[in-house]
């Protein structure tokens, strides 16, 4: 009986040192942390091209928040999420390259999400065409953003300082605040909403990730929903119905940290809206959907991590020329002839015009159970219907508005049927012209592609 415990128990020991399966079989792991980033100056707002003056203060902080998970092979993935509009390609790039030479963090490792507030300050190069900044805003924006970046980085190692042993689960909670807003007159949505009568495509899943620590309590909860955070268009600070969900949650759970990843809600708007008592309304509404999933039947989550990330030529329409660009430098709308300067200026610069965008997307799979597609931009509702129905709604979770936000992203019909969506924002984005036809199939190719048969 004695020589068969020390036998065991130099087995153990053995088993330790060498780091053998029974040594790492112990599962998953994870971290999270969180941190304000508020604007301590009251500098310009993103999202609205009317806006005519700074933020005058705030409703609700603004937070960026980070968890990293760690596969039973030490593999590692770090999210992102940010109450923001959106990131643009450079100040992604300089965070994930300062993550990839601190901690060895790949591009296919991490997601950087933004929840499209439209009630934050403006991010950097994003969505620069929209604004007219005097030299005081345009230094204002730019502190902000180097701020940020480094923010993000201590946030992350932050993250992998709290990696603790957990258990992982999925599951999909229902919310129905989002009204297809290509297809739907915002006035009369009360109306129609009461009558059954809403139509075009939506998207109501609340995706649910649970971490919860060694005693089973919620650690972190990671969620998504398919909709334009634009309750609210005013001068004062807010995460928007988002920010909102999330302050319901950490409430609820008081250890853990809640982060919102924004699906595929580009065509999708929260109606009715501004009303402040709108945003805290759908605030609750999403967070009760992830409540009554945290204590449904969620999968729980086993096997291995594998991460995948490209960057694919996105192609554009035919370009503009030169005497078109020159023509829309003189147009009457601000906004066209602001894009039109840019790109003269780039054009001047040495740098011609690109017949196509690189394109981020990324793939995560946690073991058989959870599929995360993450794509960049403002993404229609129609990819994440198209590609829960592809690879299985029981597995797949679609996030857009990630790594990189450079423009809308129509589907075939999107494009096809014009509008906002379809092409009438790129010249906020300051792009040259629509996007071409194929790019549905580009995207979706791409994802099967990393995720296999
Ligand atoms: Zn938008």
């Amino acid at each position: 009986m004695k020589s068969a415990i020390v036998s065991s128990l130099v087995w153990l020991l053995a088993a330790f040192a060498l780091g053998s399966p029974a040594a790492c079989a112990e599962g998953w792991k994870a971290g999270a942390a969180k941190t304000i980033i508020t604007p301590d100056k009251l500098m310009w707002m993103s999202g609205y091209g009317a806006r005519n003056k700074p933020a005058e203060g705030k409703l609700i902080d603004l937070w960026a928040k980070a968890i990293v998970l760690e596969d039973p092979q030490g593999k590692r993935a770090a999210l992102i999420t940010l109450d923001l509009v959106g990131i643009h390609r450079d100040m992604s790039k300089i965070v994930r390259d300062s993550l990839e030479d601190k901690y060895g963090l790949s591009y296919a490792q991490v997601a950087i999400a933004t929840s499209h507030t439209h009630c934050g300050p403006v991010v950097g190069h994003n969505l620069m065409a929209m604004y007219a900044l005097d030299e005081t805003q345009r230094k204002l924006v730019e502190e902000y953003a180097t701020g940020l970046e480094k923010k993000l980085v201590a946030l992350v190692g932050e993250a992998i300082g709290r990696l603790a042993p957990a258990t992982l689960a999925w599951g999909n909670g229902q919310a129905t605040f989002a009204v297809n807003r290509r297809n739907n007159k915002e006035p009369e949505v009360p109306k129609l909403r009461e009558q059954g009568r809403l139509v075009g495509p939506v998207d109501y899943d609340v995706p649910v990730l649970s971490v919860r620590d060694g005693e089973g309590k919620i650690a972190a909860v990671v969620f998504g929903y398919a909709c334009h955070a634009t309750v609210m268009g005013f001068y004062q600070w807010s995460g928007d119905y988002p920010g909102f969900a999330q302050l319901a949650l950490e409430e609820a759970h008081p250890d853990a940290v809640a982060l919102f990843w924004a699906g595929c809600g580009a065509d999708q708007n929260p109606l009715p809206r501004q009303k402040v008592e709108l945003s805290q309304e759908y605030g609750r509404q999403l967070a009760a959907a992830v409540d009554r999933t945290l204590t449904g039947g969620m999968r729980p989550i086993e096997g291995k991590l594998t991460a995948a990330y490209a960057e694919i030529d996105l192609p554009f329409e035919r370009l503009p020329t030169q005497a078109e660009l020159e023509q829309q430098a003189a147009s009457s709308n601000k906004f066209e002839a602001q894009r039109a300067k840019m790109l003269l200026d780039k054009i001047a610069a040495g740098k011609p015009l690109r017949p196509n965008y690189p394109y981020p997307v990324q793939t995560w799979r946690l073991g058989d159970e959870l599929l995360f597609v993450t794509l960049g931009g403002e993404v229609v509702v129609d990819y994440a219907l198209r590609l829960k129905a592809e690879l299985g709604r029981e597995r797949t979770w679609v996030a857009g508005y990630t790594n990189d936000v450079m423009a809308y992203i129509p589907s075939r019909r999107v494009l096809a049927e014009g509008g906002y969506e379809g092409g009438g924002a790129m010249v906020y984005y300051g792009l040259p012209t629509i996007w071409a036809p194929e790019v549905e199939e580009l995207i979706v190719r791409e994802v099967r592609k990393q995720v296999g048969p």
